[in-house]
């Protein structure tokens, strides 16, 4: 068994879903899984009607839901011509925007979304792909089925960023995926979508259909996981930003992981860790280009001083100044309990006798983490930083690789500098507008000059 994940530019119209169905013709008999996105964009237009609406911009909202729906047909009538299953594929997406027109009149009437409301609004882009995409595999002749990812995919109810309760996933995904694979058929689920043990619809975070795809192999000891998306496979840099970059045709769980962490959108945060638990490879394809070697992350690969580099934008480092810091054991831990009290992670952290400082991702909850912090000594914060890291199993080795890359920052201020405990991720904290040229000129002496 494999799991095929297809992200959203991979099923962005009927031409793309023809290409899926393509390359699964290729991989029947690996018996797999297909686990796809919403139509490219449409989660952003899904949540951007919610927003509108909530905010009084009611028939804008209305309009931007008949744009989707007029899309959805669309597609779906491009696919499947003439077919009696159209008709029914047809009268369930308009049954669908039917009901968000009205959910958008009642964000409107209350002025104020909830993340629950959120989750029930994003989640209609999966369910409905995975049944186009369904249905257009059985207009081609496969055996496909639509599984409702909410049957399979069991989380908690943290709405917007639930997470997955591995045991249910696995129960579940033994009861619903594996009968049907057993039968021959293709099962086809949305990834990003879940679901509370009383049902309520939930997702797993912007991106999160890679981390579906992980979640799932490891549930049916899948041999393979493979991440379709727009790009030949994991790369030295994001190719938007460093039209230079490489293809990287192996690379270790470990550095992926980390470059995912940092920035590398190409794969979800997530995604790694279910897969190294059951040992399953994960390989990045290119759904345009098929052919492609593609990336294979797995446990070994060979070592590198710096396998790729990753850039975040819109970070937020803060700072905490105390002295009594000094020989004050679990002072750390009370500061840490601040973040955790506000549901909010730390990225980096840095320490010196007097002073700790960490960047956050999700600035959400700041103003109330600056004041409880407050209480421990002087708080200043950086609210437009970047991230850069410079990741390779080898980068330790030898001071090699973290001089040059010092020397190669040249002029950009640095704010603070860690190296994972692992050896494997050397980041620096820089200013936001700095994060562009710190990637051009890294890339540039790792990757583009030979040595
Ligand atoms: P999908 O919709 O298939 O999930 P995403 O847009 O989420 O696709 O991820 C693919 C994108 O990730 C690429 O188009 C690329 O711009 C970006 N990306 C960022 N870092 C990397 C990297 N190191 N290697 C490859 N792609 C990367
Ligand atoms: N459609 C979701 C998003 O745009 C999940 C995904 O594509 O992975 O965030
Ligand atoms: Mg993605």
């Amino acid at each position: 068994m494999i799991v095929c994940k297809f992200g959203g530019t991979s099923v962005a119209d009927a031409a793309a879903i023809g290409r899926v169905i393509d390359i699964i013709e290729t991989k029947r008999s690996q018996q797999p899984v297909v686990v796809v996105s919403a139509l490219g964009g449409a989660t952003n237009m899904l949540l951007d009607i919610a927003n509108k609406a909530a905010s009084g911009e009611l028939l804008i909202a209305l309009q931007l839901v008949e744009q989707l729906r007029d899309r959805h047909v669309r597609e779906a009538a491009i696919l499947l011509p003439g077919s009696a299953e159209a008709d029914e594929l047809t009268a369930d997406i308009a049954a669908t925007f039917d009901d968000l027109a009205h959910l958008a009149e009642a964000f409107k009437t209350l002025g104020y979304l909830t993340p629950r409301s959120l989750d029930a609004v994003a989640a209609i882009g999966e369910l409905l792909s995975s049944k186009i995409v369904a249905a257009a595999f059985r207009q081609r002749g496969y055996p496909a089925t639509f599984v409702d990812a909410r049957d399979v995919m069991r989380t908690n109810d943290f709405f917007t960023k639930a997470e997955p309760d591995v045991d249910g996933i696995r129960q579940a995904s033994q009861e619903r995926l594996v009968p049907l694979l057993q039968q021959g058929r293709i099962p086809v689920m949305g990834g990003f979508v879940g679901a509370t043990a009383s049902r309520l619809t939930t997702t797993l975070g912007r991106g999160g259909s890679d981390y579906s795809a992980s979640l799932i192999g490891a549930a049916v000891d899948a041999t393979a996981i493979e991440i379709w998306t727009d790009v030949d496979g994991m790369l030295t840099a994001d190719p938007r930003v460093i039209p230079a970059a490489q293809l990287i045709e192996r690379i270790s769980f470990d550095e992926a992981a980390e470059l995912a962490a940092f920035g590398a959108k190409v794969l979800h945060p997530a995604t790694i860790a279910p897969a190294v638990q059951r040992g399953i490879p994960v390989y990045v394809f290119n759904s345009r280009n098929p052919r492609a070697k593609g990336t294979m992350i797995a446990f070994d690969a060979p070592r590198l001083p710096v396998r790729a580099i990753a850039g975040k934008r819109a970070t937020t480092m803060v700072k905490l100044r105390s002295s009594r810091m000094l020989l004050a054991p679990g002072f750390l831990r009370r500061v840490f309990e601040v973040f955790e009290s506000h549901r909010t992670s730390v990225d980096v952290v840095t320490t010196s006798e007097v002073s700790v400082s960490v960047t956050l991702d999700d600035a959400t909850n700041l103003a109330a983490i600056l004041q409880d912090l407050a209480a421990f000594g002087d708080v200043s914060v950086l609210p437009r930083a970047g991230l850069l890291a410079i990741v390779g199993a080898g980068i330790s080795d030898s001071g090699h690789a973290m001089a040059k890359a010092v020397a190669a920052l040249g002029d950009i201020p640095v704010h603070m500098a860690s190296l994972s405990a692992t050896g494997i991720n050397f980041t620096l904290v820089i200013d936001d507008e700095h994060v562009v040229p710190a990637m051009q000129r890294l890339h540039a002496t790792f990757f583009e000059t030979a040595v």
